[in-house]
């Protein structure tokens, strides 16, 4: 074992996760809505319990457009009160997490005389929503200054442009700072750990029934309530307190590309405010690459591995390529990934209708058994979300009911010192994580990251995979798929050293084992005539 590593963090875990005869709060689901539900619990003093089946941020928390935003096109729907909300969520998260979250600008390319009135107009009323914590004042830029912050705009036929600001960040990566926070506080979090089943006292839901995904073996915890916050999977566990209940969600898949960042080389983002399905196109910079998206396309099922179509991929470069010269291609693509939108359906229409138009607001609803189950909702309101479930959960629950401290409440880490990108997002962490074996190794020349990254993030961060390290942990797979393939034989080494070696069953077979399963994940990342 390398010198001064960590022993396998998980066994201490599960028997933390076992320990208690009762929670007060079991969380069901790892992604933005529930490890934000247990960091609210676990920060008024609740006693709280989070298991997620595969790994945390696995569903839709981690295949975001990476904006803390309020939602330029919300406000275009006239759903001021959402805005309002989401911005004002966005200057807390900006000052809670600064080594995660930065501020943006936007440009908004006119080509038409009335373009840059009609969006200066709205991203001024943007402004006044966000009230003190706005993050800059949107302005007017003249073709010649919307040229210098964004050269590779298509030049024929510009008039000018509007310029407004946003929080960008790594989703990923917040997940894991709320994981580290929640720990912090006291709270106990188990991944590979899906609920199978609800226990139940008479009609009350009072706990859960677990798989160790790393032993096979079920388990049973109980709690004065549980929250149900799985995402797109949210109808599969009400399910299990009442088979024929009917679904709450109506999914919408969204897709991404990731390419060089010769594409967008300045720091500013790109917003058309209106493509051909009347939806916005981003294309952003991101840790040294550019992400353009996304789509809204309606799906019949919820796979933990979405595949983009076709017909995405072909409708995000054929969009992106109007604006931008040159144009990304299907080869210049690095990377494409896909995630679900939780989208609640319209009770009354009972879903009909396209699915741009459902509501983008967060839900609570609560089971006959007391089940609370939250969905909906944004990234960058997973604060407020976590906020009204807890109030909800300490009535039903018969919880003290205290004041929430998170508006306030700085996230793991945090930090203002500025450091390169990959390193940034561990804030004042970053030191310990550059003392690990293999902080001037890089993995691989195409990625940012480092040998030392790894090991941190399996002796400090849960990660359990390949997959977990090159996906969520790192962002290889999201910057550069075949390179993250080609990396995976390495960080598959790093991990069976950090978890115990051969004697500990990390063998040749399990490394080859591990590899192979990344391999084929990433497959899906990767375009037929792509990188
Ligand atoms: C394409 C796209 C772009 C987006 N861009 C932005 C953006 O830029 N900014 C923004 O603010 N928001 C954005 N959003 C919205 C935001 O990403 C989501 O609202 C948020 O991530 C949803 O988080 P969640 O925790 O509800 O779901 P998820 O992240 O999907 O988490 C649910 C978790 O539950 C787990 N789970 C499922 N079944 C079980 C089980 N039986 N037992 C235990 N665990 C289980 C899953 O593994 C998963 O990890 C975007 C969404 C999409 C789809």
């Amino acid at each position: 074992m390398t010198q001064g590593s960590a022993v396998d963090p998980r066994p201490a875990q599960l028997r933390a996760a076992l320990a208690s005869p009762e929670w007060d709060i079991i969380v069901v689901g790892g992604g933005a809505s529930g490890l934000g539900s247990a960091v609210e619990a676990a920060t008024r003093g609740h006693r709280v319990l989070l298991l997620e089946g595969h790994d945390y941020a696995k569903g839709t928390s981690s295949r975001s457009t990476k904006l803390v935003h309020g939602g330029v096109r919300y406000l275009a729907q006239g759903n001021v009160s959402l805005v309002r909300e989401a911005l004002h969520e966005r200057g807390l998260l900006r000052k809670n997490a600064p080594h995660l979250v930065r501020d943006l600008g936007f440009v908004v390319p006119a080509y038409d005389w009335w373009a840059a009135p009609f969006y200066g107009i709205g991203l001024k009323m943007y402004d006044v929503l966000a009230g003190k914590l706005n993050l800059g004042s949107s302005t007017y830029l003249n073709r010649d200054k919307v040229l210098s912050r964004v050269s590779t705009y298509q030049p024929k036929g510009l008039k000018g442009g509007i310029l407004y600001f946003d929080g960008q960040f790594d989703d990923a990566r917040l997940a894991i700072t709320l994981l580290r926070t929640l720990e912090d506080f006291g709270g106990v979090a188990l991944n590979y750990a899906p609920v199978t089943g609800l226990l139940k006292d008479g009609e009350q839901v009072r706990g859960v029934r677990f798989r160790d995904e790393e032993s096979g073996q079920e388990h049973e915890v109980r709690a004065k309530i549980v929250v149900n916050a799985t995402g797109v999977w949210v109808d599969d566990i009400r399910r299990m307190e009442d088979p024929s209940v009917k679904p709450m969600l109506s999914p919408s898949q969204g897709v991404h590309v990731v390419v060089e960042k010769k594409f967008l080389p300045g720091d500013s983002a790109i917003m058309i405010p209106r493509t051909d399905d009347g939806r916005v196109l981003f294309a952003v910079p991101w840790h040294d690459h550019v992400v353009i998206g996304t789509t809204d396309t309606p799906v019949p099922q919820t796979d933990f591995e979405p595949r983009a179509l076709e017909e995405e991929v072909e409708f995000i470069l054929r969009t992106a390529g109007r604006y931008m010269n040159p144009a990304p291609t299907r080869a210049d693509v690095l990377s494409v990934y896909a995630g679900l939108r939780p989208l609640v359906k319209n009770e009354k229409t009972d879903g009909a209708g396209s699915t741009a138009s459902l509501s983008r607001d967060h839900v609570i609803r609560i089971s006959k058994g007391n089940l609370i189950t939250l969905t909906g909702g944004k990234w960058t309101t997973y604060r407020r979300m976590g906020e009204d479930t807890i109030n909800r959960a300490e009535k039903l629950g018969g919880l003290p009911e205290r004041l929430t401290i998170t508006p306030g409440l700085h996230l793991h880490g945090w930090s203002e010192d500025e450091r390169p990108d990959h390193w940034k997002v561990y804030g004042n962490d970053a030191e310990r994580v550059q003392q690990l074996p293999g902080a001037d190794v890089t993995l691989h020349p195409a990625l940012p990251y480092t040998e030392a990254e790894l090991r941190w993030a399996v002796r400090h961060e849960s990660a359990r995979t390949v997959e977990d390290l090159l996906s969520r942990r790192t962002r290889a797979l999201l910057l550069g798929a075949r390179a993250s393939m080609e990396a995976a034989p390495r960080a598959a080494a790093i991990l069976a050293e950090e978890l115990g070696g051969a004697g500990a069953g990390k063998d040749a077979a399990w490394q080859a084992q591990q590899v192979e399963a990344f391999r084929q994940i990433a497959s899906g990342y990767v375009l037929s005539s792509g990188a």
